[in-house]
């Protein structure tokens, strides 16, 4: 399998050359160049699998330079029930009549991006480990992102993480989550400013050629196809959980932010997985929802972008998003590139309304959108809290006021759960007058000791911390 990049660069390049690097060389983002079909008999043959050998299966479609042994041993050790929770993984359970809840957020930071970091965490290592390399990822948080990077990399040889935050900004849960990890290769800096300081800092840091070659700096950001690919592979597992036999559809709702979780629905669709509806939902923040309502696709700026009580949706565009755009325009680089590169940066946006292919995004690819606001949420957490007993996160409850709006008859429908209620525990008190429940492995996490080294909003103090650290 081979990759390409969506603005049409000539390069091929192979998975693990991909890996580590960010955009493709012309600023777009890679994809493989075509979707491995899944036919009927490997549907059925799949059905039975564990989580683990599963996400082997799907990830031998994509991954061809690494031994199949190796990249079992590395399925295996990530996907276990020591740290997802259930043997399952992703536990699918029911709310009323044909809706159902996929928990994808059991790992050990209780969001969904544990799916695909904690993978993420042990490619690294290995591709590092066969190069003789080693990498020091710096990033920019404030909270989720941050906090799953360091749980996957905390331990990895080969790998440093350097984790920016707004000081005193994060929640004392957040900041316990990850100020209590004691591993030497996990660097906090609590930087005296705001999260827009910790960006630009880390973009600085970056835009330092020699610096970033000297100290080996790379990211994990969302556009990385890695973590793509492994979000793939919990719609096969919500698909066979929901299902008896491979003739049903179902549709998936998705809390959606940056577009990442929702492509790898659609990448799913692509391959062959039988998905009837691929439901975007988005908080106040609605860039992706105007889109697939107007064909309209409008970045919005800073003093347009709302901070909500559903924080990791709070987006001014969706930085996956281009990766569908592509698809839909059939693939043609060139045209991507006039989008997302001349139209983007002139006008700040786009308009598909006129254009065929805008018809083809519900048509052909199944895509549908709604929004939900801070009282759909209140309203959704009590009802879903009083109905079913059943605690849930602000992002999973846009995900199923959205859903309930785009239910259809005998087709079962799975909502995406991102995070568990805790890590918004504000907001739960103000829905529900009550705290939400800790898990056990929780309990007490603010009175650990902390390591944090608080900063400067001082580009030069951030390197100098760097370079101390980095032997
Ligand atoms: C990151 C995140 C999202 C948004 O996911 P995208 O892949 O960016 O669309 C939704 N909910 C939670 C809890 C998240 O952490």
């Amino acid at each position: 399998m081979l990759y390409i990049s969506t603005r049409g660069h000539a390069d091929r390049k192979r998975f693990c050359e991909i890996l580590l690097e960010g955009l493709a060389p012309d600023g777009g983002l890679y994809l493989p160049e075509r979707y491995p079909q899944v036919d009927e008999a490997t549907l059925t043959a799949w059905r039975g699998l564990s989580y683990a050998e599963l996400a082997f299966e799907v990830l031998s479609l994509y991954v061809d330079d690494i031994p199949a042994a190796d990249l079992k041993a590395i399925c295996a050790r990530t996907y276990t029930e020591e740290v997802f929770g259930s043997w399952e993984i992703v536990p699918l359970r029911a709310l009323e009549n044909g809706l159902y809840l996929e928990a994808l957020s059991n790992g050990p930071t209780l969001a969904f991006k544990d799916m695909a970091m904690q993978l993420l965490g042990n490619l690294f290592e290995y591709e590092l480990a066969r190069r003789g390399e080693e990498l020091n990822i710096l990033g920019a948080t404030s909270g989720d992102t941050g906090s799953a990077a360091e749980y996957a990399m905390r331990g990895k040889k080969g790998v440093r993480v350097f984790m920016t935050s707004p000081n005193g900004r994060m929640s004392p849960f957040q900041q316990a989550q990850m100020f209590s990890l004691q591993d030497d290769n996990i660097h906090n800096i609590a930087v005296e400013g705001v999260f827009d300081d910790c960006q630009d800092i880390v973009k600085a840091v970056s835009n330092d050629l020699a610096f970033k070659r000297q100290y080996k700096i790379g990211t994990v950001n969302s556009i990385n196809w890695a973590r793509l690919m492994a979000q793939v592979v919990y719609y096969f597992a919500g698909y066979f959980q929901a299902t008896s036999s491979n003739s049903e559809k179902v549709s998936f709702t998705v809390p959606s932010g940056n577009f990442g979780n929702v492509c790898a629905g659609h990448v799913a669709r692509s391959m062959g997985l039988p998905i009837d509806k691929l439901v975007v939902a988005t908080n106040e923040n609605d860039v992706l929802d105007e889109f697939f309502r107007t064909g309209v696709y409008r970045v919005r700026g800073s003093a347009d972008t709302h901070e909500t009580s559903s924080p990791s949706m709070d987006i001014s565009k969706a930085s996956n998003f281009e990766r569908f755009v592509f698809d839909l325009l059939g693939r043609d680089g060139d045209k991507t590139r006039a989008l997302f590169h001349d139209q983007l940066a002139s006008q700040g946006r786009f308009d598909l309304s006129a254009d065929p292919a805008f018809q083809m995004a519900a048509q052909r690819y199944g895509f549908v959108s709604g929004k939900s606001i801070h009282a759909d949420r209140l309203a959704t957490i009590k009802d879903t809290f009083q109905r079913f007993g059943s605690m849930i996160d602000t992002h999973t409850a846009d995900g199923l006021k959205v859903a309930r709006e785009q239910l259809q008859a005998g087709v079962p429908m799975i909502v995406l759960e991102t995070a568990l209620p805790i890590k918004f525990a504000e907001t739960i008190v103000e829905a529900l007058g009550q705290a939400p429940t800790r898990p056990a492995k929780f309990e007490g996490i603010e009175a650990l000791p902390k390591r944090v080294k608080v900063l400067p909003a001082d580009v030069a103090l951030i390197k100098r911390y760097i370079a101390e650290n980095v032997h």
